[in-house]
């Protein structure tokens, strides 16, 4: 950018501080309002979620990570999955992770009917708690399928539908950098980002996660679980 002319630069540098007394005293506005929507919009917090698991390769990897991260995270398991791999559920919720439901077998819970929707909840539910002695109290449909039909049959089993607000689409394993980066340009305080544990091979999620979680670090996010429980 090409410098201002020189007798610009006074009435620019009044201009920006006023500026930023302009925004001091709307900070100071929003803080003396008790819980302030805006302030917790501008908190630096970001949800990380994994989709489609326990895989039984992959889910310990991106739990030796977190580890090491010291950071926390929610799953959204697969009830057929549990069944496979129960040890694996009960590491996720034994190391301080969140495990919610995501049907048992990934269909479309737009396409079933409303017993079928049941099954597909309460099984999954059942295997979780069984592991974790928890029970779901989130849902998320396979695919971010959500109508009236699904909202009302997931409240009527006492579920909060939760979707996401980043993907990078990992699921079609667009290489490390890639998911590295589409994760951090798109990330603002309190961003959900959707990720896969199972489903398929995850080496680059894996890959693309210490990146992640250390920048995020260095920009000042905290990482926290969603409101699930
Ligand atoms: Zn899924």
């Amino acid at each position: 950018m090409s410098s201002p002319r020189a007798a610009d630069r006074p009435r620019r540098r009044r201009a920006a501080r006023l500026a930023v007394g302009a925004l001091v005293a709307a900070a100071t506005a929003v803080v003396a309002l008790p819980a302030a929507p805006a302030q917790a919009a501008a908190a630096k917090v970001v949800y990380l979620t994994f989709d489609d698991g326990p895989s039984p390769r992959y889910t310990p990897q991106v739990l030796t990570l977190l580890s090491q991260y010291g950071v926390r995270a929610t799953f959204f398991e697969i009830g057929q999955n549990v069944a496979a791999n129960p040890e694996v559920t009960r590491q996720v919720g034994a190391q301080g992770h969140s495990v919610q439901n995501h049907s048992w077998s990934h269909p479309d819970l737009r396409k079933v009917s409303k017993a079928a929707f049941q099954d597909q909840v309460t099984a999954t539910d059942a295997r979780i708690r069984a592991q974790t002695g928890t029970t779901p109290t989130c849902l998320r449909p396979p695919y971010g399928g959500v109508n009236g039909t699904v909202r009302s049959a997931a409240a009527g089993l006492g579920k909060s539908i939760q979707l996401w607000s980043v993907d990078p689409q990992d699921w079609a394993r667009p290489g490390r950098a890639a998911i590295e980066r589409r994760v951090l340009d798109a990330v603002k305080p309190g961003s959900v980002v959707l990720l896969h544990d199972g489903g398929g091979d995850r080496s680059q999620t894996v890959a693309a996660l210490p990146a992640v979680l250390r920048t995020l670090k260095s920009r000042g996010y905290t990482f926290a679980l969603l409101p699930c429980r």
